[in-house]
């Protein structure tokens, strides 16, 4: 939880900083893409020197964000790294940025977050597990800042809202939250057009990826564990990227008795065959999946997280189920 100290250091941090770095967790989310962007731009409007970076892998991004444009992001170190306060945008832990670049000694990292489970791995960090999404503390930090709320930066941070929220239905959404919408609805959000954009007119083969998804579908010990999984063919079948997946995740959850519902995805980049993907979600508050998420080497929040992990699907499902038990 941040205390006042937390968010007067990181209002001081980014007040003196001239050359700042901005960066986020690797598979972006809405809530990494948007923090990322307006954070960008509210230093931009302040005079200072912003630049963005992520891996050039993550390009190009999950269709529904094709229209937020990272002008000039860029996807290497830069020469004056050393000069630049390196901030970190929803990332829980460093190890979500694969990158050795980002991990030297000597780094000056600010580290703003709202994942409970927090590594607190920077030289300043900023977490408030009690925020809905990185997005409402950087919304909070513009006030306090006085950066100016233009469409623009009202739009990334909305998606940052909408999408971490699961549109105002997850147990994160607070007061709070909807006050933030309300305050980027007055400075120029057009709720449906960015409902549109995230999620309706998508590639066909979405249905055709969540199709095979909820023919694989297993239900475990009474229900209680929903889950589904998706090989390499099914990805290779229907021409889906790894980022289709989006969302599959929300149809486990939305069945009676589900306490946790999971997708589990095989990798499809070459090196990594054999690797899955798992994500996990709880329905109510009976299993903190994160607890699962860490004890095999991943992390997230008490109701939405993740890890990747080698093992072959039917010991996968039985740690799961065990896991899952010892929670109920
Ligand atoms: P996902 O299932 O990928 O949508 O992720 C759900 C939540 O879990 C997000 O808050 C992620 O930040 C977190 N998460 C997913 N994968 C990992 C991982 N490998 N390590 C730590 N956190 C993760
Ligand atoms: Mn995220
Ligand atoms: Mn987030």
């Amino acid at each position: 939880m941040s205390t006042l100290t937390e968010t007067d250091e990181a209002l001081a941090e980014l007040r003196q900083a001239e050359k700042l770095l901005l960066t986020t967790h690797e598979n972006p989310d809405g809530d990494a893409l948007g923090s990322l962007l307006s954070m960008h731009w509210i230093l931009g409007q302040l005079g200072k020197d912003s630049v963005m970076y992520m891996s050039p892998d993550e390009f190009p991004l999950p269709y529904e964000y094709r229209d937020m444009v990272f002008e000039g992001i860029i996807g290497a170190p830069p020469d004056d790294l050393d000069e630049r306060t390196i901030v970190f945008l929803d990332c829980g832990n460093i190890d979500r940025m694969p990158v050795d670049f980002l991990k030297g000694d000597g780094l000056h990292i600010l580290n703003i977050d709202h994942h409970h489970d927090n590594t607190r791995f920077g030289t300043v960090n900023l977490v408030d597990a009690t925020a809905s999404c990185t997005a409402e503390i950087v919304w909070r930090l513009a006030r306090e800042l006085g950066a100016e709320l233009t469409p623009g930066i009202a739009d990334a941070m909305y998606v940052g809202l909408v999408t971490d929220t699961g549109r105002f239905s997850y147990e994160n959404t607070s007061p709070e939250s909807h006050r933030m919408a309300a305050e980027l609805m007055e400075a120029g959000v057009n709720p449906h057009l960015v409902y549109r954009r995230l999620y309706e007119d998508l590639p066909f083969r979405r249905l055709q990826l969540l199709q095979r998804a909820l023919a694989s579908v297993q239900r475990h010990d009474d229900g209680a564990m929903t889950l589904a999984s998706l090989t390499r063919e099914d990805f290779a079948e229907t021409d889906a990227l790894e980022t289709d997946s989006e969302g599959i995740v929300d149809h486990m959850r939305a069945v009676e008795g589900t306490a946790v519902a999971v997708l589990v995805r095989e990798l499809l980049a070459k090196d990594r065959e054999g690797l899955r993907k798992v994500s996990l979600r709880a329905t109510d508050g009976r299993v903190d999946v994160s607890r699962i998420a860490r004890s095999l080497s991943g992390g997230g929040h008490p109701q939405a997280a993740g890890f990747t992990t080698e093992l072959p699907l039917d010991q996968l499902v039985e740690r799961l189920r065990d896991e899952v038990a010892d929670q109920l």
